[in-house]
């Protein structure tokens, strides 16, 4: 007999497959019930053809597929946190009546369902639409391949491509870059409250303004106290994943200890009810504060479990609405959370659609895109995706191989393109802001948007360190990273390498921007009031020499004008000064070395 294509190592899961085996199909639930793909991000029987049927007229098909986790060197609780919620969701169906066809493969999402619906007679599959853009690729080659899908439209967003197109008009490649102000998020943010009619009264927004982000910029020194989140600790189910991923991807990124995020729908709910009850009150005026002592504040952690699926934006959106009209989260709270749900996150993932994942950009492009070298992890042989038995031979005789279709994308307007150095991998550098966000990703797969924004990647654009290695770096080692989602927020918002498509300038500054909203700086060996000489915060220096560097690119942008006069009044000494301390400080996190997977 031929060896099965598909067929997995037994997986370590005794106490999950015992559990699930009594919902695997006869024959006459393959014939009788409608049978829909669940995806490995769409954990939810709220909306969706799931909720379309009583659940004993309904089966699902779920793959757990080793190439997809092997693809890239992901965060082992992001692992378990996939799996756990993927295995735990088959059993919350199960436990309803759900019939229940949980699969596990070597092979990609795609191959695994052809093979399974050739081999159990499955009649056609409906699923909606994949948020991911490599997960749309896959499932389109194995249609070409046999599978047969039926596709419907994903209702968990808050809208769909109409309504990004009828703000802005569908992307062009040749208007993309030149027609830059178009694609302000705010425009899109106001027509999408008006449609929906959230935070609105007789058509005005409620208030009287669409926005009060302007208010929410206070560092935080205790004016209140931050309360402690819940903790999820693992049932049986989970610690069987954890044993799993601790001795399957033994060599990913980051800590596996201690994990205690919600893998069930209940706890889920539990952890949405705490973030509303007690974090989002006070969200809006700390909302870009960061401290080395809380690090999460008053963010809801919700993004994980968002593009899990197991949150629907619309009941977290008209949960905040209906405790802002109760008085029990103030306005400016309340709208600065609806806008990152129903302006940035629907913004972010319509513009990665419309660019076919920033492909389409017409910027300049790196050289060497290192992201190859990045991925996929050492377990290749496995991986379908990109590994042939044909290609590691190929490789070695340097035969051009045909593009990848999965490699990332790889713009770099500003022309940055230096290696990620090994601090992004918890090797401490000295930069106490640097070290202390760094270590949370390394134990969470998470931090909050300032300290993505404003640390991580606002070293990374200072430093000139590629944008696509940056971005390569959230995706495996973030909980909440997928393609739709990572790619515009590092591409576009975070470096600017879009070349202005999704920000209207660089998120950059010094150090007194780091020193006026958190508190690390009081805990760094670096002065952040000294810019160059002996214990000189490098941020500084770093900074005024992105702006020299990137003058012409950056010089006439209306948003520059303020720093750059600034540039401009500084001597010839001075700069000379600012460029040694930036080329030292560049310098000095190269010669860590890099862990490699
Ligand atoms: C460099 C960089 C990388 C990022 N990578 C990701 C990522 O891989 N996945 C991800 O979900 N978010 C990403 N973000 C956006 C944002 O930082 C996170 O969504 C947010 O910090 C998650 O924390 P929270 O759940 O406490 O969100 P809150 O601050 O409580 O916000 C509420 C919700 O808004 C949504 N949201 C907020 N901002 C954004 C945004 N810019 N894009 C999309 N959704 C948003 C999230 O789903 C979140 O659940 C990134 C931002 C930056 C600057
Ligand atoms: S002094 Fe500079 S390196 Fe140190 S924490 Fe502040 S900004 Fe970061």
């Amino acid at each position: 007999m031929p060896r099965r294509l598909d067929s997995a190592q037994p997986p370590i899961a005794p106490i999950f497959t015992s559990q699930i085996e009594a919902a695997d199909p006869t024959a006459r639930d393959i014939q009788s019930r409608r049978w829909i793909y669940i995806p490995y991000d769409r954990f939810t029987d709220r909306v969706g053809p799931i909720s379309e049927q009583p659940a004993e007229e309904t089966g699902i098909v779920i793959v757990e597929s080793t190439a997809k986790a092997h693809r890239r060197p992901y965060h082992k609780k992001k692992l378990v946190l996939l799996i756990s919620n993927m295995r735990h969701f088959a059993l919350e169906q199960a436990a309803r009546g759900v019939s229940v066809l949980y699969h596990f493969s070597p092979l990609s999402h795609g191959q695994a369902l052809r093979l399974l619906q050739e081999e159990r007679s499955l009649p056609t599959l409906t699923l909606m639409q994949p948020a991911e853009r490599e997960l749309r690729l896959d499932l389109a080659q194995a249609v070409t391949d046999g599978l047969q899908l039926s596709q419907v439209p994903d209702t968990t967003w808050l809208s769909q491509t109409e309504d990004f197109t009828s703000v802005y008009g569908p992307y062009h490649r040749e208007k993309g870059h030149t027609n830059t102000q178009s694609y302000v998020m705010d425009r899109f943010y106001r027509a999408m409250r008006k449609k929906s009619g959230i935070l609105m009264e007789n058509a005005k927004p409620v208030g009287g303004q669409f926005s009060y982000d302007a208010d929410n910029r206070n560092p935080y020194k205790g004016q209140v106290p931050v309360p402690s989140p819940p903790s999820f600790p693992p049932d049986a189910i989970t610690s069987e994943v954890i044993t799993y991923v601790g001795q399957k991807y033994a060599h990913h990124f980051g800590s596996i200890e201690g994990f205690d995020m919600p893998c069930t729908q209940a706890d889920c709910d539990r952890m949405w009810s705490f973030a509303l009850d007690h974090l989002l009150p006070t969200f809006g005026p700390f909302e870009d504060a960061m401290r080395d002592d809380h690090l999460q504040l008053f963010h809801s952690r919700t993004s994980a479990f968002v593009n899990l699926a197991r949150h629907l934006p619309l009941q977290l959106v008209r949960d905040v609405e209906q405790a802002a009209a109760k008085s029990r989260i103030p306005l400016a709270s309340a709208e600065g959370f609806i806008r990152q749900l129903l302006g940035w996150r629907e913004f972010m993932r319509h513009l990665h659609e419309q660019t076919d994942g920033y492909r389409l950009l017409d910027v300049p492009q790196e050289s060497k895109p290192r992201a190859q070298e990045l991925s996929p992890d050492r377990d290749e042989q496995t991986d379908p995706y990109t590994t042939s038995k044909a290609e590691p031979s190929a490789r070695k005789k340097q035969i051009a191989l045909p593009p990848d279709p999965y490699a990332g994308a790889t713009p770099s307007a500003l022309g940055a393109s230096l290696p990620l150095p090994a601090v992004y991998w918890g090797v401490k550098s000295g930069l106490h802001c640097m070290d202390t966000v760094v270590a949370q990703v390394v134990e969470e797969g998470w931090s909050h948007h300032i300290n993505r924004l404003m640390v991580l990647s606002n070293l990374a654009n200072l430093c000139g360190f590629s944008p696509r290695e940056l971005t390569d770096w959230f995706w495996f080692a973030y909980v909440d990273a997928y393609d739709w989602v990572v790619e515009p927020n590092v591409l576009g918002m975070a470096t600017y390498a879009d070349g202005g498509l999704t920000a209207t300038k660089p998120y950059v500054s010094g150090a007194a921007y780091i020193n006026r909203m958190s508190n690390y700086c009081g805990h760094c060996q670096y002065d952040p009031k000294k810019s160059v000489g002996p214990g000189s915060c490098p941020f500084t220096a770093l900074y005024w020499s992105f702006l020299e560097r990137n003058q012409q690119i950056l010089g006439n942008n209306f948003r520059m004008q303020m720093p750059y006069n600034t540039l401009r009044k500084k001597s010839s000494a001075d700069l000379v000064q600012l460029r040694a301390r930036s080329e030292e400080a560049i310098a000095h996190l190269q010669s860590f070395k890099r862990p490699g997977y």
